[in-house]
Order: C-alpha cells, then structure tokens, then sequence
C-alpha cells in the first residue's frame, strides 16, 4: 500500500512508514494511494464468512503487496478475537455491537489491530517505540489493553481532567508495567493538539521514537472497516430487506470513514448517517457546504465532544471529494442531550434494550433519517460502547439499577494512578524529556 499526504507536501510513505509515523510531517493525514475494489464474487457470498475470513480478504485486498499471507493470518488471530454480532430491535432495524472486545468499546478493534502490525514490525526491526495518545474517553481504555505489556512498546495516555467516566478513567489509570495516564486540566481538543505537537517538534522526534495510536492513524481504519462487511453479511443471511444503511454516531470520524472505505472496496451501501451530538460540524458542513471547526461542548456522549474533528478530510476524500458526491452518500443529523435520554427511554421501553448515549445519538439518527427519506430500507445502528461504561447517565436516565459485567465491576475498586498537568506544550515536552 502506497500512502500520500492529504497537505501535499511530504513524499509516499508506505505501510511501515505511515504506521510509525502517524501523522505525515506536512500535518495533513496519510490516506491509500488507491483503494482496490474486491472481486464481486466475494460480495455475493459475504453471508457466509466469518468476521475473521472477511478480515483476511480486506487486509489481503489492501496489504497484499507488504504483508504475506501467513502475516495477515497472524495479525488478525491476534487482534480480531471477538465476535461483533448485530442484534434485532424490530425487523429491519438492527444494533451492530462493537463492544464484545476486552475494553468493551469499538476502538478495541483499531487498537488491537494496531498494536499487532506494529510489534510485527518492531520484531523484524528490533526497535523500541513510544506511543503518545490522546483520548475522550474510550481511546484510551482501549489502546492501553491493546498494548498492555507489550514488548518494546510503551504507552503514555493523555486525557481531559473530569470529562472521562470512572469506568473510562480506570482502565486508563489502573495499568501499571508500560502503560502511563497523563490526566490533562482541559478539553479532548486540548489533548489532541499537545499529541499532535509533539510529533511535529523536531527535538522529540530526533530523541525519541513516538508513534501515534489516534483514529489518525491508518492502520486503526482499516480494521473499522471489516465490521461493516460483516454486518452486511448477517443482515443479509437473516434475510434482511436490503439496501442498508449504517447510521455512525460520530466524533473524530474515523469510524465513519472506516465504513466508506467499505463502500469504496464495493459494499452495497445506500446512505451512512453521521450522527452526532451538539457537536455538528459535519452535519452542518453537510447543510452548508462550509466546513467551519468550533470549541467542542460537553456532552452525554462525551467520546463524541470534538470541535474539529481529525477524520473530516479522509471523510471527504473517501466520499468522493466534491460536496455533491459526499451529500449523495452520507446524511447528517445531530441529537442533543435531552433528546439522548428520550431516546435511551424510549429503547429501553419499547424493546428492553439498554443503549450507551452514544448509541442513542446513532439510533435516533437512524430515525430522523427515515422521517426524510422513508423507512423502506435495513437500518444498522452502530453501538460504539457498553452502556455499563457510562453508568450514572444510564441509570439516571432510566431510573433504575442496571446490570455491569463482571470485568468492568472489577476496575472500579482498583486504584487510579495518573500524572496530572496543565495543557501547556513547554511542561508536557518536559515531562517528555525527563521521562523518557
Ligand atoms: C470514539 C467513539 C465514538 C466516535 O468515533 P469516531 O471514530 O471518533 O467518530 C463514538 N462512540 C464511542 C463510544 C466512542 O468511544
């Protein structure tokens, strides 16, 4: 896989390079030189393949040329060791669940994936590295399970100070051996742009190998995309009404690029619905064709609280690049929060079923897009989280006691350790330079 800038100012990299790199030196963002379509063949009997055969069919699609066989099959046994099942509300509107994984978020795919290709790498190269990240919330949990003791590779977490949950925050702050929590007083955005400094700041970069584990990051795109591929193939093999369309709930807008780089590879997709909370610079941008990034406001669904967000010139790029072509295939809507409780409400009543706020936002997304364009479609609803990761909003919502998986009881009696820091540049480079 040949990758290029998206600022058009550095050279091609390829996989290697555009993994450990990150970001590309000109501060745009790496993107595939081409994305090869997969043969229609495979799309017409997707319904009978697992998840991790549909993996292996992507990476080969899109990694062939650096990675053998053996290697992809390896990677994936590592990292796709969950299963993402989509479950019924009613006929024709399914939950994709993308938190079967150890941080019981979706990000564990990216992450996992990620950590696999890159300690293939260091193993060939023998090199040590350091990742630098920075989460809203479930980053974090999950790139810190997915690295956790990992050779030659050490992690350090930045996140905003009381803007994460106690269940977020602990499986940030309770890791010890290579993994440390810096718990940052400002924003996600303020995180974001320290991380994003620092690679860019010559003396850290000549002193130290940092590589980045952000939704930036190629290489946790492309395993976002397998679950798309595999919805479909469930959907369709329980005799779904297709076409479908995937409503996103939205934040940096990786996920959502994720899937139209499925669209892309020849998944029959009839719209995406970017769903977001109050933070709707994309559903705006899709209005107004004006792309215009403002300070991110708090929110339930506080994964999803970015003012610009990191993806957005992949999102264009994947859709095609002109504002027609993107609003063809992707429809904004935005919830906010009293609507997200409403809805958590509603679900729960209605079907039993309990959502995490950010699965709310994606389900009422889904409905709003249907009062436009009608209901004569397969609706999968993308749930990015376990409702037990945000507690007290669920059970304030819902007004009752609510069941927590055993693993996440676990964390919360475990004891926070973290570093905290202002969100100035000089004293996080500092710390950098005394720490590593
Ligand atoms: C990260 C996250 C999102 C947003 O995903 P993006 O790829 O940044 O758009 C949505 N929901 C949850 C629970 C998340 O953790």
């Amino acid at each position: 896989m040949k990758l290029y800038s998206t600022a058009g100012q550095s050279p091609d990299v390829d996989l290697q390079e555009a993994i450990f790199r990150g970001l590309p030196p000109d501060n745009g963002l790496y993107m595939p030189e081409s994305i090869p379509v997969l043969p229609q063949e495979f799309i017409d009997n997707l319904d009978q393949k697992s998840i991790q055969e549909i993996a292996f069919a992507v990476c080969k699609n899109l990694l062939g040329n650096d990675l053998t066989d053996a290697e992809i099959s390896s990677i994936i046994s590592k990292s796709i060791t969950f299963e993402a099942p989509i479950v019924e509300l009613e006929t024709g509107t399914e939950v994709l669940e993308l938190f079967h994984g150890p941080s019981m978020a979706f990000k564990d795919f990216g992450a996992r994936f990620m950590a696999a290709i890159m300690s293939h790498y260091l193993q060939k190269s023998q090199q040590e590295i350091r990742i630098l990240v920075a989460t809203s919330g479930d980053t974090g949990g999950a790139v810190a399970q997915g690295f956790y003791d990992t050779p030659g590779i050490s992690v350090t977490i930045l996140y905003p100070k009381g803007k994460v949950s106690d269940i977020q925050e602990k499986q940030l702050t309770t890791l010890d051996k290579n993994v440390t929590a810096l718990e940052i007083d400002g924003t996600f955005d303020d995180c974001q742009a320290l991380v994003k400094q620092a690679f860019l700041d010559e003396e850290l970069r000549s002193k130290f190998n940092l590589a980045s584990a952000n939704s930036i990051n190629i290489s946790r795109l492309i395993p976002q995309s397998f679950y798309y591929f595999s919805a479909y193939a469930q959907a369709k093999k329980k005799g779904n009404k297709l076409p479908i369309v995937f409503s996103v709930p939205s934040g940096n807008f990786g996920n959502l690029s994720a899937g139209i780089m499925a669209y892309q590879m020849g998944l029959p997709i009839k719209a995406f619905i970017a769903a977001t909370n109050v933070n709707k610079i994309v559903p705006d941008f899709l209005k107004s064709g004006k792309y215009e990034p403002k300070p991110s406001q708090e929110t339930l669904s506080n994964a999803m609280d970015v003012g610009n967000p990191s993806n957005f010139v992949r999102m264009q790029i994947l859709a095609g690049g002109e504002l027609e072509k993107i609003q063809n295939i992707v429809k904004g809507y935005h919830t906010d929060d009293a609507k997200t409780r409403e809805t958590m409400k509603e679900v729960f009543e209605k079907y039993d079923y309990i959502m995490c706020p950010h699965t709310a936002v994606a389900y009422d997304g889904l409905k709003q897009y249907r009062k436009e364009f009608g209901s004569d479609n397969c609706g999968i609803i993308l749930s990015t989280a376990h409702y037990a990761k945000f507690l007290p909003t669920v059970e304030g919502t819902l007004g009752q006691k609510v069941l927590i998986p055993a693993r996440l009881e676990e964390l919360l009696d475990k004891q926070k350790v973290a570093i905290s820091m202002n969100c100035d540049f000089k004293g996080f480079k500092e710390y950098l330079l005394k720490e590593l």
